[in-house]
């Protein structure tokens, strides 16, 4: 695993859905080993984003790179093994494995493994599955979930089926973390316990990209915000900065 720090980069992004334009020549800057925010109204494109940088959609044009390296127009499964991984808007887990399972694939992801070698499994790939299960438990220990590990995922409470989404994602050892809105449908409480475990990846050397509508847990975590609307960038600071900025107030806090 490369663990160094890795910097993201687009370049006037730009996505067009028919005659719509969800993202707008977007260059946004995430700097390696920070925690950057990604805020903005309904519909002002944050997905569009993240569907975009993870290879879910073509961009119409521009263009993006990790850690220097072009991925524009690479598949999702490729930009994942350069060090990219993403949560949901909307959970997706495999409801019927069990919680440590749901966690194995994504370290299986890690491993590159085909359906064709993992039905011949060669030492190589027993020795690999034991790690992999070594590295999920050690996982679902940093989410909080190791005693729900034998538990199928379905029927974990919402607050911690995100946690397991988290512990999956990091199980492929990404360099950059993409998290979709994930303070969504979560108490109080559980959002302050998730702003611990945001600070603590970034303290792996994991770069955080956060799409987030909850104020307080941007202004707790967040080292930078970038804000859009209607598919542009109009700010891009440190969230005390961010915050004070007439443009921003006016499309995002309602000024
Ligand atoms: P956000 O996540 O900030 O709420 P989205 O990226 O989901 O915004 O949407 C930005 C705009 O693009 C919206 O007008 C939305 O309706 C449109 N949009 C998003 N995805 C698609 C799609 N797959 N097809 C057509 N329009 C889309
Ligand atoms: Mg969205």
């Amino acid at each position: 695993q490369d663990t160094s720090r890795a910097e993201l980069v687009t370049r006037a992004l730009t996505v067009k859905f028919g005659g719509l334009t969800a993202l707008a020549e977007a260059s946004i800057r995430v700097k390696p080993g920070e925690i950057h925010a990604l805020i903005g109204p309904n519909g002002a494109g944050k997905s569009t984003f993240v569907n975009t940088i993870s290879g879910f959609y073509r961009p119409t044009s521009g263009e993006f790179e990790i850690a220097g390296q072009q991925l524009s127009g690479k598949r999702s499964d490729e930009i994942s093994r350069l060090g990219m991984a993403r949560t949901f808007q909307n959970t997706e887990l495999f409801g019927d494995m069990s919680v440590l399972e749901n966690v194995i694939v994504g370290c299986q992801q890690h491993f590159g493994y085909g359906l064709a070698q993992a039905l011949v499994r060669s030492p190589r790939m027993r020795r690999e599955e034991r790690e992999a299960q070594r590295v999920a438990i050690a996982l679902l220990d940093f989410v909080g979930l190791a005693m729900h590990a034998d538990d199928e995922a379905r029927f974990l409470p919402f607050g911690l089926q995100r946690r397991l989404e988290i512990a999956r994602a990091l199980a492929t050892r990404p360099r950059i973390l993409l998290l979709d809105e994930p303070a969504a449908g979560l108490t109080t409480q559980e959002i302050d316990e998730l702003a611990t475990m945001i600070r603590q990846i970034a303290a792996l050397g994991i770069t955080v990209l956060l799409i987030e509508h909850h104020v307080e847990l941007i202004m707790a975590v967040a080292d930078t915000v970038t804000v859009l609307d209607y598919g542009q960038v109009i700010a891009s600071a440190p969230p005390s900065v961010v915050q004070r900025d007439p443009r921003v107030i006016e499309a995002y806090f309602g000024g």
